[in-house]
């Protein structure tokens, strides 16, 4: 059994081939640069089968071009799509509003749905209607089945979703905390609540999403309670490029002073922020080589990153009251021992501990980096959202 999972970005469309019950990935790949000029040459479409990498090269006008050659790739790689064996096809979608809260079988009224949702996620959900599209018309007979990044923070409790602003125009325009990255919280907590050995229902946990988007999530007995992310991915965490939460003042002084229009503040706080406009790098690994480097603004943007994320680790242990694991994931979260450490110092009489050797080990499995006899477990959980995706569209077309 194989499901086809597709996140259609604005200017990329990354996938995998995977077989849901046991995650085994038969291909997966990437298109990049989708609408850019590029130089003659460059590759643009790295698609990975059987051990192989097969490449495209040159422009890709449109999303539509981008998946006809990853379909084309796929056939070349022996994978014939449009053959039999594809059970169906997974959708990550981000933004799923108030209408969608769980993995929902893809009809044309659902598209029209999520298109009409673009006004709460412009960035985003537009693109994804387009994958949508193409995969219906590449696949006409195969099931299609839309993950929203919102679902599992759907239930938030009313005080941790609402904004304090004046309720009639929230009500009117759709304004509240929705939260993202939700399928990679979701499946993390529930791998944590295997690992514990305890029903999901019984634990009480903080998740860390740290990739170059980040999170975090407090989660009770199963349910989300709050999530750093608000109506739109921009809120909480520091992020590769995104600001995380600002003084909302600053939009108001930046428009009336310095002649910013609502173009250039989206493309400040979403791709000229976060560690990127700190340091002038967005990417973690380079951002470590600078410090290394002795870079102060490097340093800096570290500094801040840290300071966010312990508040928000610590506002989510007095929300909860009782925790009982705060696990990190995701590109920054799997990888990086320094941030591990750096966020959980100096907490040993909340008893929380990392233990130096265990959060150092040059491991890539799910496993503990708190000492044995800590009071509070602290863990590393890789994230896999494709197979949580394909597990959810399997489920639903079964
Ligand atoms: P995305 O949000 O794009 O899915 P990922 O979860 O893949 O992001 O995380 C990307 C981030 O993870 C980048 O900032 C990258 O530098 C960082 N990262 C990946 N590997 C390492 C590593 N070995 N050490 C530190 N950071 C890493």
């Amino acid at each position: 059994m194989r499901v086809l999972v597709i996140n259609s970005g604005s200017s990329s469309i990354k996938y995998q081939l995977l077989d849901p019950v046991s995650g085994a990935v038969a291909a997966s790949g990437m298109v990049s640069r989708i609408g850019e000029p590029v130089e003659p040459g460059a590759t643009t479409v790295e698609h990975e089968s059987d051990g192989r990498t097969l490449e495209h090269d040159g422009p890709i006008p449109d999303h539509a071009a981008g998946f006809r050659v990853v379909f084309d790739l796929f056939a070349r790689s022996g994978h014939d799509l449009t053959g039999e064996g594809l059970y169906a096809v997974g959708h990550r979608v981000v933004h799923g509003g108030e209408v969608f809260y769980r993995p929902t079988l893809i009809d044309d009224a659902v598209v029209a749905s999520i298109d009409e949702l673009s006004a709460l996620a412009p960035l985003h959900n537009p693109a994804n209607v387009i994958g949508i599209e193409s995969a219906r018309q590449l696949l006409p007979g195969v099931p299609q089945v839309a993950v929203f990044d919102t679902a599992f923070f759907h239930g938030l409790p009313d005080a941790a979703k609402t904004y304090a602003i004046d309720a009639k125009v929230a009500v009117t325009h759709g304004i509240r905390r929705y939260g993202f990255h939700g399928t990679s919280h979701e499946y993390v907590s529930g791998r944590v609540a295997e690992l514990l050995g305890r029903d999901a229902s019984a634990v009480n946990q903080i998740v860390l999403h740290l990739g170059n988007g980040a999170s975090a999530s407090a989660i009770r007995g199963g349910r989300a309670v709050d999530t750093s992310m608000g109506l739109t991915p921009l809120e909480g965490l520091v992020m590769g490029t995104r600001s995380g939460d600002i003084d909302p003042g600053i939009i108001a002084h930046l428009m009336r002073t310095a002649d910013f229009d609502i173009d250039a503040i989206d493309q400040l706080l979403n791709r000229n922020s976060g560690l990127k406009g700190l340091s002038g790098v967005n990417d973690f690994r380079e951002l470590q080589r600078l410090i290394d480097t002795g870079d102060h603004a490097a340093s800096l943007a570290y500094e801040v990153y840290i300071h966010r994320l312990r508040r928000y680790i610590g506002a989510y242990l007095v929300e909860l009251g009782e925790v009982d694991a705060i696990t990190f994931t995701a590109g920054v979260g799997e990888n990086s021992p320094q941030v591990r450490a750096d966020a959980l110092a100096g907490l040993t009489r909340f008893g929380i501990a990392v233990d130096p050797d265990r959060n150092t080990a040059k491991d890539r499995a799910a496993r503990y980096i708190s000492p044995p006899d800590a009071q509070i477990p602290v863990l590393v959980v890789p994230t896999n959202e494709e197979l949580a995706i394909a597990r959810a569209a399997a489920t639903l077309v079964t």
